[in-house]
């Protein structure tokens, strides 16, 4: 089946693609009837399900192994579908090569360790069979890189990275923070690697899918990767994120593809326009949590009865910050106005906990 190299990623080149399917395979039935509920989607590239389930924790559902290829073979006897199965150590990558599958993806769990990354290379060493990297799970571009530049090493030709999100401190209200500016740079960096989003996994709930595949489009991604179950609300993984055929089929015809080739100003503009949506939600957190701390500092204040204004601390942080600003080629009155602003707001969180009883 994935003999030739444009059978695959031709579509890939053409417009937006999808790849869609259960979380996890978890019973003949549910892949069979998933697979016919999704094969109508005119995007559906391949269809997904993960044998093999990294769990946070032992003790979960791992997946139902092995035996699920016999279900995807049947899959795609039925439909005609290219199958995508998530690999995590090199067995894995061995029984799918046997068995004929068309796509492997390295999870976001596996990427970050570069051992098993190698040892999984080696394991698919001399194969054309199409892998796709996840980003790892931490927001390190260098070690997403390092999975694209093991694969190649082994000879792997046929490569998609998909972009998953991140884990972060302050999640809300993604699952994975999509921190935009990185899948950006790497598809600056490798602009021949097809890119897909994975919506599913970045936003932890079917409520948020479309918002994040709709910009993930705007950004000229190749297409999206989303986790779809017959029967979502039993679904065995990833329950809250995990979306019917139906609604998938709806998501995807809602969704407006812009142009992007040839129309290099505007894609340009919508990277900027992304960076900055990134930085202000790490300025709005950063805001957030200096008023967390100015009402820790009420608190102190109330135990030991001082008043919220202590004017010397005050002038000393305004003409600091100021000096600072400066610094930074940030103007003087700038820094001042915005300043006069957080320690007014300041002020009246302290003197809420003041007035508290
Ligand atoms: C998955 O796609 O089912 C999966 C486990 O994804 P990730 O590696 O991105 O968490
Ligand atoms: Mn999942």
């Amino acid at each position: 089946m994935n003999t030739n190299m444009d059978d695959i990623f031709l579509p890939l080149k053409n417009k937006p693609v999808l790849i869609a399917g259960p979380c996890s395979a978890e019973s003949r039935e549910q892949l069979v009837q998933t697979a016919h509920a999704l094969a109508g989607i005119p995007q559906l590239y391949a269809f997904r399900a993960g044998l093999w389930k990294p769990r946070t924790r032992p003790g979960n559902f791992e997946g139902v192994g092995e035996q699920g290829l016999d279900w995807l073979m049947e899959v795609k006897e039925k439909t005609g579908l290219r199958l995508a199965v998530e690999i995590a150590v090199p067995a894995h990558a061995e029984i799918c090569l046997k068995a004929g599958i068309d796509i492997v993806w390295i999870g976001a769990r596996t990427v970050v360790s570069p051992f098993i990354v190698d040892e999984i290379a080696n394991a698919l060493q001399g194969s054309s069979i199409c892998v796709m990297i996840k980003n790892p799970i931490n927001p390190d571009l260098k070690l997403w890189i390092g999975g694209v530049e093991r694969m190649k090493k082994a000879g792997i030709k046929k490569l998609i990275v998909v972009h998953r999100g991140f884990d972060a401190y302050s999640k809300k209200p993604f699952r994975n923070t999509p921190l935009w500016e990185i899948p950006i740079e790497m598809k600056r960096l490798f602009p021949e690697l097809p890119m897909l989003c994975d919506p599913s996994h970045i936003g932890g709930s079917r409520s948020l899918l479309a918002e994040i595949a709709q910009k993930s489009m705007d950004l000229g991604m190749n297409g999206l990767m989303i986790e779809s179950h017959i029967d979502p609300d039993h679904a065995l993984t990833d329950v809250a994120q995990q979306i019917s055929p139906a609604g998938l089929k709806k998501l995807i015809s809602g969704l407006k593809i812009r142009e992007h080739e040839g129309s290099e100003t505007s894609s340009t503009l919508e990277d900027y326009r992304c960076s900055i949506d990134e930085v202000d939600e790490q300025l709005l957190e950063l805001l957030s949590r200096r008023m967390e701390i100015s009402e820790l500092i009420g608190e102190h204040k109330k135990e030991h009865n001082l008043a919220p204004f202590q004017a010397k601390r005050w002038s000393v942080i305004l003409e600091d910050r100021i000096k600072r600003g400066s610094s930074l080629k940030l103007d003087k009155e700038f820094i001042s106005g915005i300043y006069n602003l957080i320690h007014k707001e300041s002020l009246r969180r302290q003197g809420n906990v003041m007035n508290e009883e």
